[in-house]
């Protein structure tokens, strides 16, 4: 951390933060200029507060130098990290499309869905069993008996699934059920509690980005699930809150190269809650695909009309299939593989 202290200062403000540096059992370096004099403080700066310094008498700016992330930095890990899902490998030349409905709703939705995801090419399926509705009146998810469903209904394609974990209370059973991956949805991005007991456990996590959440508090949450020894995290863009109102979400495609920059971590996109509308799906999924995106999260229902949650943003089995054949092209075009 630098301290920059101000023209006033005096000898006495120079050496209380001095010895606040060394109290933290770090070392200071002194850096006197012709109008300002600015400490350095030497050592893991990370738990030092800005805060603390500047309300320090004489003390004009304190400035961290190191990212406050250091678990799921790029900086300490160049090459990027790849997943793995059961043998199959999120993260490296390969990208994965993991679709399959918003909500598990009935063994045949699921026996269905996941013929088709598997028809479609797909290696991975998705489906919630527990939902974070607005409404407490809306579907909440089949639950326990979701989970059920879902794992008898991919395991005949020998397909690993991603459903979502709301509760940390349902995290054993999770375990039971052998999840295989549990994704953390966009509500409980900020859950600490919940990521630091994901953050315990030998499964991949998916991390979806808050609703409003910045690139650096995503990282930070990501950091908690790693802080924990769990480094098997994928992050996923689902689209942010703006000002516009014509689609569900802003699907923040620059996300996806900052994150490509800043973090080793694998990145998934959401197309679907992030238009909201089935027929962005293909245009968003292409837009991912082709800014870098490791793979994609997608809804896909055998009967839309009758989805019972998020009907609008569902592609059909055949949407999926043709949403397959368009994104090969797009995959190759930037040195990957579908
Ligand atoms: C979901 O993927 O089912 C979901 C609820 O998404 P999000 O958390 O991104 O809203
Ligand atoms: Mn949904």
């Amino acid at each position: 951390m630098i301290i920059v202290m101000s023209p006033q200062a005096s000898q006495a403000d120079l050496d209380a933060v001095v010895a606040k540096i060394r109290a933290a059992g770090l070392t200071e370096h002194i850096s006197r200029g012709s109008e300002r004099t600015i400490v350095g403080a030497i050592g893991d700066e990370r738990p030092l507060s800005e805060q603390a310094y500047e309300q320090m008498a004489g003390v004009e700016r304190a400035i961290h130098i190191v990212k406050p992330y250091k678990l799921v930095a790029r900086e300490g890990h160049p090459a990027g990290s790849i997943i793995d899902i059961r043998g199959i490998k999120l993260g490296g030349k390969q990208i994965q499309v993991i679709a399959g409905p918003c909500s598990v709703e009935t063994e045949a939705q699921m026996q269905l869905a996941a013929a088709g995801v598997h028809a479609a090419g797909c290696r991975m399926m998705r489906g919630g069993a527990f939902k974070p509705r607005t409404s407490p009146y809306a579907f909440q998810g089949l639950g326990v008996q979701g989970l059920e469903y879902f794992q008898a209904a991919a395991r005949e394609y020998d397909m690993p699934i991603v459903t979502e974990l709301m509760d940390v209370r349902m995290l054993d059973t999770f375990m039971a059920h052998d999840v295989d991956v549990i994704q953390i949805g966009a509500r409980n991005m900020q859950n600490f509690d919940l990521l630091k007991e994901v953050g315990r456990v030998n499964k991949p996590v998916i991390l979806k980005r808050g609703l409003s959440a910045t690139i650096a508090e995503w990282l930070m949450a990501a950091e908690y699930i790693a802080a924990g020894g769990n480094n098997n995290i994928i992050l996923c863009e689902r689209g942010i809150r703006t000002f516009e109102t014509a689609y569900r979400n802003v699907l923040d495609v620059t996300a996806i190269a900052m994150l490509k920059r800043e973090t080793h971590l694998p990145v998934l996109v959401d197309p679907s809650h992030a238009g909201g509308k089935a027929w962005m799906v293909p245009a968003l999924s292409r837009a991912a695909v082709a800014a870098g995106a490791d793979g994609l999260l997608v809804e896909m229902h055998p009967n839309p009309c009758e989805a019972w949650c998020d009907a609008d943003q569902a592609l059909t089995p055949q949407e999926l299939e043709e949403l397959m054949a368009s994104l090969r092209l797009i995959a190759q075009a930037v040195g990957r593989e579908l």
